[in-house]
């Protein structure tokens, strides 16, 4: 167990830490560690995005394919 981690805050809500996430000290809620994701600007929030881009993409070509036919 990390007994330093005993010590450190949340970063985003004030409350103890519970892990070391994406460069911050965040608790055990989901929503605290998505910040720090944010925060780092990680390459698993830019996967995501990538991959949000890619559907409208793949979206739009099945709609022409589906004009085309
Ligand atoms: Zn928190």
């Amino acid at each position: 167990m990390a007994d330093w981690i005993e010590s450190e805050k949340c970063q985003f809500c004030g409350k103890q830490a519970k892990q070391y996430a994406f460069a911050a000290f965040v608790c055990e809620s989901e929503e605290c560690v998505d910040k720090a994701r944010e925060e780092r600007g990680g390459p698993g929030g830019h996967m995501k995005a990538k991959m949000q881009k890619q559907n409208l993409v793949n979206f739009e070509e099945e709609a022409k394919k589906k004009g085309k036919k």
